[in-house]
């Protein structure tokens, strides 16, 4: 992950402040020892902890404080701040957390706490399996470790990588402005120190009915007590003359074909308004390519968005160079372009297509879990057969935001069910009841989500998204299910803080401020 050296501001805590020009609630942004220090009052206690979020150099000093955590702006990190341990993906690494001492009327930040050892869990399961090494995968193994589960952990992944930071990929990566070792989600060393065996470049082809063993493509064979499906999503193919020519974007090596035949390449052509494709768009632009985008649809991503937002995409993209043909399909990928319904061919040296994902659920269906457009599972994200949790994006669970089963395909939606799914296997008995919160983002904008609006009926946009300035509403029958924010983080975690709480009427207010 991103690492730069931090910019110092604000006093020097181990000079010590007065208590009281810390407000109850407040936080503050200092120093200690060259470290970014945040402080925390929180009624007579204080806290210290790191500044700069473990995920992607996040401020936390402009995230929010929720009972005794705090969450970054940029992706909804979560920490404690009694200890700097991440509460909630998507940080997988604590924060320093600071000794905070009070002096009569002074408080000052002394040395950082040693990190705390979790105390052993689970010490009568014997094997847990997880297969599928992405988000969910990578995050279940951490989360059963950080919970002091000391039995074996086997992480089976058809990748030839270990887990990676699947959403750059897209993104930075794409664009040529992320490092290769910003990618991998952990290093070698890391599963060796913590005992996790990572099996790469391996499908599991069975999960026997009434076997605790899963059965790899290759016929090695994984015992389990324990089992996470955690095989996320695929991206659907277009049937078209030509369709060997297109390619798709979801793992390491699909970003990296993408990279080498837009090398030298000049046009490019994305199939799919998604927000993959609009990803793939903007960084084949940020690499000089000309870029055309093809869609069914009138506006980029209408559907999810709505209107106002497709709108304000589409001139973003524009203003970048990006020409869209709305309304319209490929009919086939040719050796020069791709030739569209209405006959005219749209010149490309290279055609990729984001139209879509389905969940992976052919494992599943083998195993004869029950299925319902992903794999179903209960409040506890366990799957019809005991023994067996699903998380990630081929889960369906039973949101109690919406009172609806819901599916969703976000990169900290599957790490949250993980982390879940990874105590629920060691016998805790918790329920799912996140928010679901994603990201886009497109060149230097950044679309937060938090909720579900599967289906809504206004969308009502506060402020102003032409002056990136702007909170989107989404409703159904009055009542609001999710909110957009373009460069209103705040807001963002506030809505989701209230969503959580339930707390409708602060929603609103939130909305109307
Ligand atoms: P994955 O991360 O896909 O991991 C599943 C793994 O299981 C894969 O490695 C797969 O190879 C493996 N597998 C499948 N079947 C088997 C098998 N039978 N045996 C062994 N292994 C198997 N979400 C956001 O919220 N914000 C974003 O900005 C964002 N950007 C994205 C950009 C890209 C390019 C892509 C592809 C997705 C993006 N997403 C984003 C979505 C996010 O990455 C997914 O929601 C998330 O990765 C789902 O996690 P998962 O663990 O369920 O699946």
């Amino acid at each position: 992950m991103s690492e730069s050296s931090p910019s110092l501001s604000g006093p020097d805590l181990t000079q010590g402040i007065p208590f009281n020009s810390l407000a109850d609630g407040a936080m503050l942004l200092g120093h200690a020892r060259g470290e970014p220090v945040l402080v925390v009052r929180r009624g007579e206690e204080a806290f210290a902890i790191g500044a700069v979020c473990s995920h992607y150099s996040g401020p936390l000093n402009e995230g929010l404080v929720v009972g005794d955590t705090v969450r970054c702006p940029w992706h909804h990190a979560c920490f404690s701040l009694r200890t700097g341990q991440p509460v909630r993906p998507p940080a997988l690494n604590p924060v320093a957390c600071w000794v905070v001492e009070r002096r009569g009327d002074v408080l000052l930040v002394a040395g950082k706490r040693p990190a705390l050892r979790a105390p052993a869990a689970g010490a009568e399961i014997g094997t847990i399996a997880i297969v599928g090494a992405g988000a969910a995968g990578e995050v279940a193994a951490e989360t059963l470790r950080r919970e002091g589960y000391r039995g074996a952990i086997t992480l089976i992944g058809a990748e030839p990588s270990g887990p990676v930071d699947r959403p750059n990929l897209s993104k930075d990566y794409l664009a040529g402005n992320a490092p290769e070792e910003w990618i991998p989600l952990r290093d070698a060393d890391f599963y060796l120190t913590h005992e996790i065996e990572l099996i790469t470049g391996a499908e599991v082809a069975a999960i026997p009915q009434g076997e605790r063993r899963v059965v790899l493509a290759d016929g090695r064979k994984v015992e389990w007590d324990r089992l996470l499906l955690a095989t996320g999503a695929d991206p659907v193919h277009l049937d078209i003359p030509g369709a060997e020519r297109i390619l798709y974007l979801r793992s390491l090596g699909d970003s990296r074909a993408i990279i080498r035949a837009a090398t030298g390449a000049k046009r490019a052509v994305v199939i799919g308004a998604s927000f993959i494709g609009l990803e793939v768009a903007a960084s084949l632009r940020t690499r000089g390519l000309e870029v055309q985008v093809v869609a069914p649809e009138q506006r980029p991503l209408e559907r999810v968005m709505g209107n106002e937002v497709g709108d304000f995409v589409r001139s973003l993209h524009e203003e970048h160079g990006v020409a869209f043909h709305l309304g319209t399909r490929p009919r086939a990928v040719e050796r020069d372009g791709v030739v569209l319904e209405s006959g005219e061919t749209l010149p490309a040296d290279l055609v990729v297509a984001g139209v879509g994902v389905r969940p992976a659920t052919a494992l599943a269906e083998q195993a004869g879990l029950a299925l319902d457009r992903g794999v179903v599972v209960d409040e506890f994200l366990e799957t019809s057969r005991p023994g067996i949790f699903a998380a990630g994006d081929i889960a369906r669970w039973p949101d109690r935001h919406t009172g609806e089963r819901i599916r969703v395909e976000h990169w900290v939606v599957a790490e949250r069910q993980a982390q879940v799914a990874a105590r629920n296997m060691l016998g805790r008995q918790e329920r799912f009841e996140a928010v679901p919160f994603f990201w886009s983002q497109h060149y230097d904008v950044t679309i937060a989500y938090v909720g579900h609006a599967a289906a809504w009926d206004q969308a009502d946009v506060h402020g102003s998204l032409a002056g990136r300035d702007a909170t989107v509403a989404y409703r159904r029958a009055g009542k609001v299910l999710a909110v957009a924010t373009v460069f209103r983080d705040g807001v963002s975690l506030a809505a989701e803080a209230a969503m959580e709480r339930g707390d409708s009427q602060g929603l609103e207010r939130l909305l109307k401020a």
